[in-house]
């Protein structure tokens, strides 16, 4: 495996944590997680307990890891199940953002609560009628002394099932389209907040998806996180790092379902012989393991980038698209190469091709990717 990073002793150590929890915790329990189609709040406390909510923001006298032990940390947990790894990164985006930035206010409130899990969230950009026209969004904000009343809808938000503290962002003045939009502490306690029914995915439950109305909430000025024409800058500067590490859990399911067709391979005998030696149905598997070793040098190359600093906006979207586009078609042949086997439930390969598939929207989808490199064609490829 290509893992040229320079980690420390303490994030290696948190890896191998990583590992182990998924394998012995995880691997048992995510396919009755989703015949249940409910979040494992259970599972999420367990991870607080062993350390693994402190991703972003780290216990006090730690050091912050860096982004590329997250992207191992992330990548250990979706070979098992990648909805319970996109869940609790998604609450820790949030409880990082507050441990950084946040107020004493904010982090008495929210911090404790969001490292053990006892709260979730995550951010609330998209709604019913907007999700890549980020800058198309309705929910209003509207100044009042004091602060803010924020109205309208969000949904297909991670965490929205049972969370209830969210970066909301809200349009200010449709005029001014994405110069408009401001970012907003929401806690959904308060009045004003009323989440919608989760949704009812083909896969993917541990995820959380679900989505609320904010009826005429009210949030302080002390809750504002970013103001109009900030706060779609913000969202944009976070989204490469999302792409980067949704790019290494897409990969992670691809070689969990390849070390099970390998495995199972070996040892099922038709025609005299064990599967693998049918030449025809080795070279698919090859095809697959090729293709993983390439989608991981793209992501870690643009994981390389972020943890240096550097700008990594072009390298995510490569990562992010070239890992969704593998993923489907290798997990499928995965599939494929275990006959019917490949399709029962108590494996988890079904569950990673719908996880792979929802992957593909998530933090910017597909064709947002192809947009992406789009733009830099002429840059990079164009005449000197
Ligand atoms: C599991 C899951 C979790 C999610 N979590 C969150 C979350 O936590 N917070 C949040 O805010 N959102 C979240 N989302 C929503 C996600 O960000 C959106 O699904 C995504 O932005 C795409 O929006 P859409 O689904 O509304 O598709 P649309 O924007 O309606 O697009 C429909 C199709 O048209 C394509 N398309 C759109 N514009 C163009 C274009 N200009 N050129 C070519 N093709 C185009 C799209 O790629 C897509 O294939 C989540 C989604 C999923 C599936």
């Amino acid at each position: 495996m290509i893992t040229e990073f320079d980690l420390s002793a303490d994030e290696i150590a948190l890896i191998d944590t990583a590992k182990s929890f998924a394998k012995d915790y995880i691997r048992p329990r995510a396919a009755v997680w989703e015949a249940s189609r409910k979040m494992p709040r259970e599972a999420l406390k367990e991870a607080a307990k062993i350390g693994l909510t402190y991703l972003d923001a780290p216990k006090p006298g730690k050091m912050p890891i860096s982004f590329a032990a997250k992207l191992l940390v992330l990548e250990a947990l979706s070979e098992e199940d990648m909805g319970f790894a996109f869940s609790l990164t998604n609450t820790q985006g949030i409880a990082s953002r507050i441990a950084t930035d946040g107020t004493p206010s904010q982090k008495e409130r929210f911090l404790a609560d969001l490292q053990s899990t006892e709260r979730l969230g995550g951010s609330a950009l998209s709604e019913p009628g907007a999700g890549s026209d980020f800058s198309g969004i309705t929910t209003s904000a509207r100044q009042v002394k004091g602060g803010w009343v924020l109205s309208g809808e969000k949904a297909w938000i991670t965490n929205a099932a049972e969370g209830d503290v969210f970066l909301v962002y809200a349009q200010t003045d449709p005029e001014k389209r994405w110069r408009g939009i401001g970012s907003f502490l929401v806690d959904g306690r308060q009045d004003g907040f009323e989440p919608t029914p989760p949704l009812d995915l083909l896969a993917g439950h541990a995820i959380g998806t679900g989505g609320f109305k904010l009826n005429d909430m009210f949030v302080p000025d002390e809750d504002v996180v970013a103001l109009p024409g900030e706060a779609f800058k913000t969202a944009m500067a976070s989204v490469n790092n999302a792409r980067t590490y949704v790019a290494g859990m897409i990969n992670a399911m691809v070689h969990s379902s390849l070390r099970h067709a390998v495995t199972y391979g070996g040892t099922r005998q038709a025609f005299g012989k064990s599967l693998l030696e049918n030449q025809g149905l080795k070279w698919s598997l090859v095809d697959v393991a090729n293709k993983l070793e390439a989608s991981r040098l793209l992501t870690y190359r643009a994981a390389s980038l972020i943890s240096e600093g550097q700008d990594a906006m072009l390298a995510a979207s490569h990562a992010k698209k070239f890992a969704g586009d593998m993923g489907i078609q290798a997990i499928a042949d995965c599939i494929q190469a275990m006959g019917a086997r490949g399709m029962r439930n108590d494996i988890p390969l079904g569950r990673h091709l719908a996880c792979a598939k929802l992957a593909c929207y998530t933090d910017g989808s597909t064709e947002i990717q192809n947009e992406r490199i789009g733009a830099s064609l002429g840059e990079v490829y164009g005449d000197d």
